[in-house]
């Protein structure tokens, strides 16, 4: 499996400021002046490469959507902002005609991309979409009215079809066992476990495992989230913001890592960024993150890796 990660920010696309581009230039420039001066002919691409992680790396804005592909065989999940530059990578590939995709719930954040989502404008092509909601795709039409959007939703020349997945089933889509689990968040929101050649991804956004029945949550989750190769899971906040937002449906960095080495997890991924935190702070968090993995006195922390969900990155399994 191909698994790609079109967008991993929380709650609104939040595209870098000026400010914090302007910082980073600075950090960079500054950088670089200490090379060469030690080094004059140092080549400007081994630099960049030898930069600092907080300078270097950018989060990116776009809200969720991930791809997951085996040869022609792919699903989408989730139609936030990130869904707009898969739409355009898919029709530059030669398009498919039959998209299959699994909504993990109806927040802006997790549909806002389908109005910009070219497939969905193009006669002949055939689109599935899978909810635990049995008026999805009321939602969608209410989403893209006249007066928020200039193309209504039944205006669009796909073809449309939408399918109720309940929580806690499992279906074959696309050559994939698709199971779902139900998480806690308001309004409802599904995991999605994805299994092909003995291989398990699992997608699980906006939860909020986190507060006294933490351990009892855990618990109870295991057998849906137990060997998990690959798992992209909420870690929106801080301790501190989790304490002070109680019932957003979120959890912090420290809880998804406490929940990945319960769980007996390969590799956790950290996603839907809280979009008040500049980059710097969301790879600070990842950093205490790893620190709470060092000192676990977990078993599993040593076949456990972390790392921060970046827009764009790629993972096989
Ligand atoms: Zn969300
Ligand atoms: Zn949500």
């Amino acid at each position: 499996m191909y698994i790609k990660l079109w967008g991993v920010r929380g709650s609104i696309p939040t595209p870098i400021t000026s400010a914090e581009y302007r910082s980073r230039l600075k950090r960079a420039l500054e950088f670089a002046r200490d090379r060469w001066q030690t080094d004059p002919q140092k080549p400007a691409a081994n630099v960049i490469e030898e930069l600092p992680i907080e300078t270097a790396t950018l989060i990116g804005g776009e809200t969720t959507c991930v791809e997951v592909r085996d040869g022609d065989d792919f699903l989408i999940l989730d139609l936030g902002t990130g869904a707009r530059m898969l739409g355009y990578e898919l029709m530059g590939k030669g398009p498919p005609r039959v998209y299959n995709i699994l909504l993990t719930h109806t927040h802006w954040d997790h549909m806002q991309g389908w109005p910009f989502f070219v497939p969905g404008y193009l006669p002949g092509h055939e689109l599935h979409i899978y909810s635990a909601f049995p008026d999805c795709e009321e939602r969608f039409i209410r989403q893209q009215t006249f007066e928020h959007f200039p193309v209504e939703f039944k205006q669009m020349a796909s073809s449309r079809s939408f399918h109720l997945f309940e929580n806690d089933t499992h279906q074959e889509i696309s050559g994939f066992k698709v199971s779902s689990f139900n998480l806690k968040h308001p309004g409802g929101a599904a995991a999605f476990k994805i299994e092909r050649n003995g291989k398990k991804f699992i997608f699980a956004t906006d939860t909020e495992y986190f507060g006294p029945d933490l351990a009892e949550q855990i618990e109870m989750s295991r057998g849906f989230f137990a060997d998990a190769d690959l798992l992209v899971m909420d870690a929106q906040y801080t301790m501190e913001d989790a304490s002070a937002k109680i019932g957003w449906g979120h959890t912090p960095t420290q809880n998804t890592i406490e929940c990945a080495l319960q769980w007996n997890v390969r590799k956790l991924v950290l996603t839907h960024h809280e979009p008040t935190y500049i980059d710097a702070k969301v790879l600070e968090l990842y950093q205490d993150g790893l620190e709470y993995l060092t000192d676990h006195d977990s078993k599993n922390k040593d076949t456990l890796t972390v790392e921060v969900g970046v827009e764009g990155a790629v993972y096989s399994l």
